[in-house]
């Protein structure tokens, strides 16, 4: 079910506790502003989820409240992610779900990172 986006933050959301390590990942990345892990039910041959350790219920609460240093470090380790991922000369693909109509069910802010193949329309 997708999350209101409004709400505020729930310290037990699973992105919470992975960030935690309560609960296992697959994780390939980290640094002071960000953890980046595996998708569990991967929709393209790479799908990574790039998440800020601050607490974000989405993109719009990180893009209102997060300070600019916090910001410029969450967009660094996305770009960390797919640079060190092989995936610039390739190309790759970026997605971040807000809310009902983006389909959001996870609420702390996550950037879906999508490559290793040809993806196709942008919107199916
Ligand atoms: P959203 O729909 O919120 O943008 O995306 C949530 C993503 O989180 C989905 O792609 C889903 O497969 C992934 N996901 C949900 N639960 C877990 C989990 O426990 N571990 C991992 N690694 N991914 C998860």
């Amino acid at each position: 079910m997708p999350i209101d986006p409004t709400l505020p933050y729930d310290d037990d959301n699973i992105f919470a506790k992975i960030l935690r390590d309560e609960i296992p990942s697959k994780r390939v990345y980290e640094d002071q502003w960000a953890i980046a892990f595996h998708d569990i039910n991967p929709q393209a041959k790479l799908h990574i989820l790039v998440i800020p350790r601050g607490k974000y219920v989405s993109w719009d609460d990180f893009a209102a409240k997060a300070p600019a240093e916090e910001i410029a470090g969450f967009i660094r380790a996305v770009g960390n992610v797919a640079r060190e991922h092989g995936l610039v000369g390739p190309g790759y693909r970026l997605l971040a779900n807000v809310g009902y109509h983006g389909g959001q069910e996870v609420p702390h802010l996550h950037v879906h990172l999508f490559g290793g193949q040809p993806l196709g329309r942008m919107i199916a």
